[in-house]
């Protein structure tokens, strides 16, 4: 018997859980529910994550939360629930299929069977964000290589088991060429080991505008996290609505399975809510676990719902829909139709599974990693780069010199622009001189002269090669 912890959150997240489990009773999924409290009453009790200690030891224990939508107090500083358990328990991978049910909710794109993979725990969620100057802030972006095998093999991975044919990435390579670029190159290199699969990459602002006009053209994508997030509520949303899809959360150790919306407040308690996102969520669930027939029996008998034209008001429409149902009755529609097929739409066949478990991952041999000088981060409230370089050539030593200002990525030292126009953010960057073998010493003697002469240095960035390629971007216009 499997045992998962049951989370009914908030606003109408008890009422739609509840329909959705009184579906899961009548097709004998067979799984004991432990119920944990998240969410509002938990921040409102002083818990600032949202959860207590007893709840993360049931989930850490269950290994599988199926979750209602929470809402997250506004104003108080509320760390959102929901980022901070995916990344404490290395929910890796997002996933959420966007199938349109043409004709029976409208969407303008009718062939629509797209499956976005979301890279969940790096790139700017990482939340490491300072203020440098008066007039600047930075968040870091993170991207690592065991990060990106992780998803990108289990976008592989979710293709094959999922009869899909081509696996698209999304990335901002021909600008992050560090971040991005290394997301690509892992896509170029996994995709080697699935030559069954079609793969394309496209520039995320070029793909989005493809995904949001022609989504047929595309199957499974695979993107970084901060596009995921955009990406996935529009998919969601041109498929029908972001109220009928359901999300997977999944991890090495952990899975959490939700609906894609939020808690609704402004219709909780009043049993109009659509439960179908979460009635996705608990399919995606199901075969994960392994219980692929009762995933498939539901999905099946959900799909012959929508297709009755038995409907919620969010989808309601007066010439394709026959009834307007509650919650409730929603769920009793779907209940009524356990064993049957859709006539219309796609039925769906689950084969059997277990769980997708990746293989460990392989650190490579470390590279030569050599040292080729810094970029000293300078907090500097004039206006002529001229200067400023003038100031900060006075810092060279025997072994590091002074090549490049830049002010918000952009060169403006030697040869600036008048036109560029600058803040109180310089990125100065001193670089070995030839042939010779620099050490740390020489930076901190930088930071040493750099006191001296009364420089405000806010961060220093070392600059490498790794096998004698460049670790680092050069200057726009350098
Ligand atoms: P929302 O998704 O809750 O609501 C947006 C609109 O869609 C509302 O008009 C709502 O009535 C409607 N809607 C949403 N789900 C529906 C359903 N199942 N049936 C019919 N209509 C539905 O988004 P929001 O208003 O931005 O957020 C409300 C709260 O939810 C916030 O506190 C937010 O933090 C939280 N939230 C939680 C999650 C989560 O727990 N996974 C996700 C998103 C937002």
């Amino acid at each position: 018997m499997i045992k998962v912890t049951l989370a009914k959150g908030d606003g109408i997240g008890p009422e739609i859980m509840d329909a959705t489990l009184s579906i899961l009773d009548a097709a004998n999924a067979d799984i004991t529910f432990e119920e944990i409290q998240v969410g509002e009453k938990m921040y409102l009790n002083g818990h600032t994550t949202g959860i207590s200690d007893d709840a993360w030891e049931t989930i850490r224990t269950n290994k599988i939360l199926f979750k209602a939508p929470i809402t997250t107090p506004q104003g108080g500083g509320y760390k959102s629930l929901n980022v901070t358990m995916r990344k404490t328990l290395g929910l890796y991978s997002n996933i959420r299929p966007c199938t349109s049910m043409h004709p029976f909710v409208q969407t303008k794109h009718p062939d629509m069977d797209v499956v976005i993979i979301r890279e969940n725990e790096e790139d700017l969620y990482a939340g490491i964000e300072h203020q440098q100057t008066d007039e600047v802030v930075q968040c870091l972006k993170l991207i690592s290589r065991p990060g990106c095998e992780k998803i990108i093999t289990y976008a592989f991975e979710y293709a094959i088991r999922n009869g899909r044919k081509k696996v698209t990435c999304f990335t901002k390579d021909n600008i992050m060429k560090q971040t991005d670029g290394l997301f690509h190159e892992v896509f170029n290199e996994v995709a080697l080991k699935y030559p069954q699969i079609e793969i394309e990459h496209w520039i995320v602002d070029i793909g989005a505008a493809l995904l949001a006009d022609s989504p047929e053209r595309f199957d499974v994508i695979v993107m970084p996290n901060l596009y995921g997030d955009v990406m996935s509520d529009i998919a969601a949303q041109i498929a029908g609505s972001v109220g009928l899809g359901g999300s997977a959360n999944i991890g090495q150790e952990c899975a959490m399975f939700e609906a894609i919306h939020g808690s609704a407040p402004d219709i909780a308690g009043k049993n109009i809510a659509n439960p179908s996102g979460l009635i996705n969520a608990s399919i995606m669930m199901l075969n994960h676990v392994g219980k692929n027939k009762v995933a498939e029996k539901i999905h099946n008998a959900w799909l012959r719902t929508i297709e009755d034209g038995v409907h919620t008001a969010d989808i309601y429409d007066p010439i394709m829909s026959t009834k307007k149902v509650g919650t409730k009755e929603f769920a009793e529609a779907v209940i009524a139709n356990l064993g049957e097929l859709p006539k219309q739409l796609p039925s769906v066949v689950y084969e059997e599974s277990t769980p997708l478990v990746l293989p460990k991952y392989q650190r490579r041999p470390a590279k030569d990693k050599k040292i080729v000088g810094v970029d000293v981060f300078v907090d500097w409230h004039g206006e002529d780069a001229k200067e400023l370089g003038a100031i900060l050539q006075k810092l060279n030593n025997d072994a590091l010199e002074l090549v490049l200002i830049t002010n918000r990525g952009v060169k403006v030292w030697p040869h600036g622009f008048k036109e560029t126009f600058c803040t109180d953010h310089w990125r100065c960057r001193y670089a070995a001189k030839d042939d010779v073998l620099l050490d740390k010493g020489k930076i901190v003697e930088i930071l040493q002269a750099g006191l001296e002469h009364n420089i405000d240095i806010i961060k220093t960035e070392n600059l490498y090669t790794f096998d004698g390629k460049r670790g680092y971007s050069l200057g726009q216009g350098q």
